[in-house]
């Protein structure tokens, strides 16, 4: 999961700091964080901006190392529950951006979109999705063809990101449209296509059985206080689009982390 929000905590204060004259480290090659892929994932919490001089700001991505609620997980144990709130997905029609954010497929809300996940009483505006493949959350020893991650925003400043599990099996024609507009450059945004798309056309037919546990960020900075509310059953794509979805992106996915005191609850048959 990438959210520039988050991101942009460290852009302003190194563009304060070179505003008046005190930057002196070298300009990093990806402009405004350290470079992080998925090679190198066990490392991210080290990853040292070179730009800083006070540790907190020097090592941006130490929760990705010492978080103790880090996503994503494994949901085999869950705890069986018949009393989770109700998950109501409230998606409309948007013309989105299409983005290729240098690690994922992205589709970000366009600026009024008024889309939103209600989760019991609580409603959480669609920001953006993106995609993973294969699966970063696995269930037991099966990990999926790829995973879908709907992130919701609050101007709280809460998030919770609806996963579904993508499958081989049937075309799903709103991915297509996603695949056949996204750029092929990295950090490229493709905003004024006018193609209509509603993103509910990427939900299984169930949406009431649900994994759910407190999580985080699967990206740098690996920011906890997620929400996670994964569907049980998965999406269906073909074996075409999961073939052109890895040629944009493939093993863009964050391996399994320790549950440590946390409980998955569900409500999975
Ligand atoms: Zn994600």
């Amino acid at each position: 999961m990438k959210i520039k929000s988050v991101l942009c905590i460290a852009v302003v204060s190194a563009c304060g700091l070179a505003s008046i004259g005190v930057l002196a480290a070298p300009v990093l090659a990806d402009g405004d964080e350290p470079h992080w892929d998925y090679s190198n994932q066990a490392s991210w919490g080290a990853l040292e901006d070179t730009r800083q001089t006070l540790p907190p700001l020097m090592f941006p991505h130490a929760t990705c190392s010492i978080g103790v609620a880090q996503s994503p997980v494994n949901l085999a144990d869950q705890a069986r529950s018949n009393s989770l709130n109700l998950l109501s997905v409230n998606y409309r029609t948007d013309t989105p951006d299409f983005y290729n954010s240098g690690h994922a497929v992205q589709v970000n809300s366009s600026e009024h979109y008024k889309g939103t996940l209600s989760i019991g009483k609580d409603v959480y505006p669609l920001t953006q999705f993106h995609f993973h493949a294969p699966s970063e959350h696995v269930i037991g020893s099966q990990t999926f063809a790829g995973e879908l991650h709907f992130v919701h925003i609050r101007d709280d400043g809460r998030i919770a990101v609806l996963g579904v599990l993508l499958e081989e099996g049937a075309t799903n024609s709103a991915l297509q449209i996603i695949l056949d507009n996204t750029p092929h450059s990295a950090k490229t945004h493709n905003p004024d296509t006018g193609i209509s798309l509603n993103p509910r056309s990427l939900l299984p037919r169930d949406t009431k059985h649900f994994y759910t546990y407190a999580g985080s960020l699967t990206t740098p900075p690996c920011s906890e206080g997620v929400g996670w509310y994964v569907l049980a059953q998965p999406l269906t794509v073909s074996a075409a689009q999961l073939a052109q979805l890895e040629a944009l992106y493939a093993d863009n996915n964050r391996v399994p982390q320790d549950l440590n005191s946390r409980v998955v609850t569900g409500n999975v048959k």
